[in-house]
């Protein structure tokens, strides 16, 4: 049997985080077992289609590296499968199920609906729902004759199919990650399969859907393990083979204390969505881990290890290694925290690992940089920043001569030794005619020092002062080459004559 999965979100916003990694772990277990993975949008829901949502879906798998093999929408063969387009096919199957006594309609309004539960509730039953106790109350197929029914619905009255749940029993199965689950079918609801304007409900449609796929594992949130012993029966009640189910941990707060929220992520200064998406109607815009500034690979590499562990010390995975590496066996029950500072720990691995040039080429920039080399500043500042974006930030200090100076590191390192040093290189600078790299920046340090009497490694930091306004940053030496040697002796220049002399 071949592997077969699906990722089967519903476009009713930006897809959450937490659906990436659903993707993720389908594709993983898809590809390392040689199978299919399947992308399908289940938009059965018109009340809550958001427009651009698909195509959102779309991006954010192609960013992180996700491929679909099958899909036969519109718009080509790798297009989604889309259950909006397979709406007329669903009624059939609601209309067998019906036929073999395992659903039935109901015309029952929405106010009177409201009514029974308002009335059990009032009577403290336990749960108030339609099910096999209530439903012999309302107005359905089970309490109105056969000509009754049929006239309603020649009428063009309104109604739904609701399933027939047998009360009488336990369903179980077993989930790959979460092993037995029982669950007894008189805790259950008699669901709608298919609504009053046609549509069948996410559960019909899942269950269809899955069906036809040739779906040999689903693979979710925990979010729909309560809906899972439902469909577990309608798998029964079609006479169909289920598949398998693995439902994967909740995402945590970063404390580890509740589900991840929206809200969280704001309180955080993080992301919940792959991408920046602008809410259509709103305007509002929520931020995204690909524009702030997170490279795919952390994201990915992040992601795979919120759940599932390879069993090693091993941390850096890319793409190829996960699906070697992954299985479903390896994955936690428990809910698994959304530690971001993980987040920017594999974003700063992953800046490290890119080439001067590429990273780059990923650098927005203004009129920043000036003249200066760019590969050089990249160079200097990646094995210092979490973002791409904060080399140019982080490197401010070589695009302006300094106004301000560290004024703790003034008040112990600024001394008659380092004026003497600084002003003898700047008079050796002045006479060197060489190329100015960052080797021979510190050796005509070295000597001017040496030729003053200093100890070079004793007014190291003033120079730094001197020639950044800090007493702290990235290599020196090399941030003076990149600032040429006009430019660091007019620094230097600049600092010994406004520094206080000792
Ligand atoms: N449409 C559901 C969702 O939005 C799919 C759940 C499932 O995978 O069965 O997550």
């Amino acid at each position: 049997m071949s592997v077969r999965v699906r990722f089967a979100p519903s476009p009713t916003g930006p897809l959450h985080i937490g659906g990436v990694r659903t993707a993720l772990y389908n594709y993983l277990f898809a590809r390392k077992n040689g199978g299919k993975m399947l992308l399908r949008i289940e938009d059965t829901d018109q009340n809550r289609y958001v427009p651009g949502a698909e195509d959102y879906i779309l991006e954010a798998l192609k960013w992180v590296g996700i491929e679909i093999d099958e899909g036969q929408g519109v718009g080509g063969p790798h297009a989604p499968y889309r259950q909006s387009e397979r709406k007329e096919m669903y009624r059939q199957y609601a209309e067998q199920l019906i036929n073999s006594g395992k659903a039935y309609y109901a015309f029952d309004t929405a106010e009177e609906i409201e009514a029974m539960r308002k009335r059990l509730e009032e009577a403290g039953a336990d749960a108030a729902q339609y099910n096999a106790i209530t439903r012999l109350q309302m107005t359905n197929s089970l309490t109105l004759s056969a000509e009754e029914v049929a006239s309603r619905i020649a009428n063009g009255d309104p109604y739904v199919v609701r399933i027939k749940i047998d009360p009488k029993q336990d369903i179980r199965f077993k989930d790959i990650i979460r092993e037995w689950v029982v669950v007894h079918a008189s805790t259950l609801d008699d669901k709608v399969l298919l609504k009053s304007d046609g549509m069948p409900t996410y559960h019909l449609a899942n269950i269809v859907d899955d069906h036809l796929m040739g779906i040999t594992h689903v693979i979710r949130g925990e979010e729909w393990l309560p809906s899972a012993p439902l469909h577990v029966l309608l798998y029964q009640y079609f006479g169909w083979t289920a598949p398998q189910f693995a439902h994967l941990p909740l995402l945590l707060k970063p404390e580890g204390n509740g589900k991840l929220s929206k809200r969280d992520a704001d309180l955080g200064g993080f992301p919940i969505f792959p991408l920046q998406w602008t809410d259509p109607s709103t305007g509002t815009v929520a931020r995204g881990f690909r524009e702030d500034g997170y490279l795919k690979d952390a994201v990915v590499n992040f992601l795979a290890f919120l759940g599932w562990n390879p069993g090693t010390e091993q941390e850096m995975f890319t793409m190829d290694e996960l699906i070697q590496a992954f299985s479903l066996e390896r994955i936690h029950k428990a809910g698994a925290r959304f530690d971001i500072t993980k987040a920017k720990w594999f974003n700063q691995q992953y800046i490290k690992q890119l080439s001067d040039e590429e990273l780059a080429k990923s650098l927005q920039l203004g009129d920043t940089t000036k003249s200066l080399d760019l590969l050089k500043i990249v160079h200097l500042m990646k094995d210092r920043v979490t973002f791409p974006q904060e080399i140019l930030s982080e490197a401010s200090f070589l695009f302006e001569m300094p106004t301000e100076y560290e004024e703790a590191v003034v008040a112990s390192k600024w001394n008659a030794d380092a004026i003497k040093a600084i002003a003898a290189y700047v008079e050796d600078l002045n006479v060197y005619e060489g190329e100015f790299l960052a080797d021979t920046a510190k050796a005509i340090w070295a000597a001017a020092a040496e030729r003053v009497g200093v100890k070079m490694g004793k007014v190291m930091q003033a120079l730094r002062l001197a020639a950044t306004g800090a007493g702290h940053g990235p290599d020196l030496m090399l941030a003076m080459e990149i600032l040429g040697k006009e430019e660091v002796i007019a620094r230097l220049e600049k600092a010994l004559a406004i520094l206080p002399k000792p």
